[in-house]
């Protein structure tokens, strides 16, 4: 594709050349030809009429001699380089600039028409068979009493015309080329601009097309090229992602699905070959029942993981009181907080708070994170839930004085499977989905959740809702 952009270019380039030198060669010719000999008709018609208005009417009311009259149109002759003559209607040569008067002979201009100029002020050709060459000759009447007694002609070769146009029209040669040189930049420009930059875009996408996502190739300029290449690059670099995501995340539910499977089957195995004795079975069962717990655990997060980033997802949303929620949620999780002494201490704005989402997600959210709170916070601690309303806005925080999360696990903590390596020893049925299932169910609401959090010191997990306008006032 590319190879015949840039020889579509090249031809264009070509083209533009051959038809700017067909167009001097034709029209521009053509037309500086006729403006010169037009121009040069004109100034010596201008020339014929003085004369004839002048010395040659002087002539004919024997004002003047015709000696006299010859040495003025001689020295004039020279200077128009023309020749000038004064013939008698008839076409009978009185004077000719190029040759002495000669009274004995008579010059004929035979089958002299006056009427031959017609309906211009000059005419080309031989002049009534007069010259050899083709001449451009004017004519002006000499009129006395209302008479024409005859008519100055003046005679100018045409190829003297013929070379200063030539000259003129080399000029336009030089300017074409020098054009045509000047443009060869906007070639070079369209190689630099465009046909690099499109050629390197061509190859990293056919590398990206390949399979090859992570091939990485440079457009400097900030133009459109350049922003289609990083457009570009970003894209294969999502891809990419998105690929090296979808590794990870079917490593990680194959290794979560595989540990339990594994000490299942060993612990059935056991109890089946007599390994572990029968007074022993229901110790292990209850092992093994746990371990189904945490399967079924996962296969349902994942589910609901699933279900949450399925393109139009629909929220059932109605509007309730997310204090309600808050307090039933704490009261929930009074059983897993009493025998670690930790307090649940809420913080809440009014006596009700209502806000529109969907309940029941909403109440999954806070389980996720009253969950972990509880999880990393050390015993004989607390635990502070607070809602407050700002800018038609309600957010919801969840802060803990347990464990902390390490700054560089803070950004990667919403992500499926990621646990902190804090957390692994002391969190051994923590699936690492709880966040991502949380923020999937906060983004859908078109609202945000953040983290806080020091490590050693405790976090905070606040996220937003539209507070319900209707019911507020
Ligand atoms: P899990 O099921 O493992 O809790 P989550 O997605 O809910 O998965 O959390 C991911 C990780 O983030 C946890 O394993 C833990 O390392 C960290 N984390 C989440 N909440 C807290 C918290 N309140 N305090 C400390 N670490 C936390």
């Amino acid at each position: 594709m590319h190879k015949t952009l840039y020889l579509k270019f090249i031809l264009a380039y070509i083209i533009f050349g051959i038809f700017g030198f067909l167009v001097v060669a034709t029209f521009v010719s053509s037309m500086t030809m006729e403006h010169l000999k037009r121009d040069r008709a004109d100034s010596l018609y201008k020339e014929a009429t003085l004369i004839a208005n002048t010395c040659a009417s002087d002539l004919y009311n024997n004002k003047t001699s015709l000696e006299e009259v010859k040495e003025q149109l001689d020295a004039l002759s020279t200077y128009l380089d023309a020749r000038i003559w004064i013939i008698n209607p008839s076409g009978r040569i009185i004077m000719t600039t190029e040759m002495p008067l000669d009274v004995e002979h008579e010059a004929m201009v035979e089958g002299f028409d006056s009427t031959v100029t017609a309906g211009s002020f000059y005419t080309t050709g031989n002049f009534f068979d007069c010259f050899t060459e083709e001449m451009l000759s004017v004519f002006a009447p000499i009129a006395s009493n209302f008479r024409v007694r005859g008519y100055v002609v003046i005679h100018t070769a045409m190829s003297s015309i013929r070379a200063s146009g030539e000259s003129l029209l080399s000029i336009s040669y030089i300017m074409l080329m020098i054009f045509f040189l000047l443009s060869l930049i906007i070639l070079i420009f369209f190689t630099e601009m465009v046909y690099v930059p499109l050629r390197k875009i061509t190859t990293a996408t056919e590398q990206y097309a390949a399979g090859n996502l992570h091939y990485e190739f440079q457009v400097d300029s900030e133009d459109e090229m350049g922003y289609l290449a990083a457009s570009l690059s970003l894209m294969a670099s999502e891809i990419a992602r998105g690929e090296d995501n979808q590794k990870k995340f079917i490593a990680n539910v194959s290794h979560d699905f595989r540990s339990p499977l594994t000490s299942i089957k060993g612990y059935l195995e056991a109890m089946q070959d007599g390994t572990i004795p029968p007074e022993l079975h229901e110790k292990y069962l209850g092992i093994v029942l746990n371990e189904t717990d945490r399967l079924i655990k996962l296969t349902n997060s994942l589910l609901t993981l699933n279900n949450l980033n399925m393109k139009g997802m629909v929220l059932e949303k109605t509007s309730f009181d997310i204090n309600g929620v808050v307090r039933s949620t704490a009261a929930s999780f009074e059983g897993t907080c009493r025998p670690r002494r930790i307090r649940i201490e809420l913080e809440l704005t009014g006596e009700t708070l209502p806000v529109i989402a969907d309940k029941s997600k909403i109440e999954q959210v806070l389980y996720n994170l009253l969950d972990n709170a509880i999880k990393f916070s050390y015993n004989d601690s607390a635990i502070r839930i607070e809602t407050s309303e700002k800018h038609g806005k309600v957010f919801i925080s969840v802060k803990d004085s347990g464990i902390g999360i390490p700054k560089e696990s803070q950004k990667l903590i919403f992500d499926r499977f990621y646990k902190t390596d804090l957390s692994r020893g002391k969190d051994k049925k923590g699936t690492g989905l709880g966040l991502s299932i949380t923020r999937e169910i906060i983004r859908a609401h078109n609202e945000n959740i953040n983290v806080i959090s020091t490590e050693g010191a405790g976090s905070e997990f606040i996220f937003s809702l539209p507070v319900d306008e209707t019911q507020t006032e």
